[in-house]
């Protein structure tokens, strides 16, 4: 089992999975999240270990990275799934297919390539379908590495898979960005990740804790009660 790291270590969230005020701005569903850093940093990291299954300048979605992760815990749904995700818009490349990669492999750099963008960001897709990994119902028709596909849609949200990884080396920040918040163009869900470093048995305690105070509020009302009773006696 793995759990998925943010692809770039200072950011900050522009648009969301299938984001209402998207889909109305450009006619079409948005499957993925965007990201862009902010600081001067543009490299994007693998998100986790996998394997770079195609990679290239694509003439719709600019310079595109498509990877293959398995065995990734999808936080949302507490499921374990290998997961396809594709990567647009990125100004270099630094992988090639067949690449094993991991979280410290540098995949490219952050930019503005390709149709579909307005700005430099990173368009972050994941996909269960991981059988075609290179097809997206997005595609009317074949662009030279992105394949048209059928019409069912097997991507997820990013924001139920991915994690901020805090500690050194990465010290990941998520933001959420200012001039798109207003616009309602992400919801609380697409910043506000679990952390990467939290303890496993964090749940288990918070619950554990949880528990003990009830316990304790219970001791304390019977002892409130039986003071009342015998209160009650005493004037009586
Ligand atoms: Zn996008």
């Amino acid at each position: 089992m793995q759990k998925l790291i943010l692809p770039m270590n200072q950011t900050q969230v522009l648009v969301g999975y299938k984001n209402a005020v998207y889909q109305t701005e450009w006619s079409r569903p948005h499957y993925g999240v965007d990201y862009a850093n902010t600081t001067n940093d543009k490299t994007v990291w693998a998100m986790g270990e996998g394997e770079v299954i195609a990679a290239g300048m694509d003439n719709v979605y600019g310079g595109t990275a498509v990877v293959l992760y398995k065995d990734v815990y999808i936080h949302r749904t507490g499921e374990i799934r290998d997961l396809i995700a594709r990567c647009y818009h990125m100004q270099e490349l630094y992988c090639k297919k067949g690449q094993k990669i991991t979280t410290a492999s540098k995949i490219g750099l952050m930019g503005n390539t390709g149709q579909y963008t307005s700005g430099p960001h990173l368009h972050v897709e994941l996909d269960l379908d991981t059988k075609w990994p290179t097809y997206t119902i997005e595609l009317k028709n074949d662009s030279n590495i992105m394949k048209h596909g059928t019409g069912v849609d097997t991507t997820i949200d990013p924001s139920g898979v991915l994690y901020v990884k805090a500690s050194a080396p990465d010290n990941q920040t998520l933001v959420p960005n200012k001039i798109y918040e207003n616009g309602n163009w992400f919801a609380r869900e697409d910043w506000v990740l679990p952390l990467y470093d939290q303890p496993k048995d964090y749940e288990q305690l918070y619950n554990q804790t949880l528990l003990q105070l009830e316990e304790q509020q219970q001791k304390y009302t019977q002892l409130v009660q039986k003071l009342c009773d015998l209160c009650k006696q005493a004037q009586e």
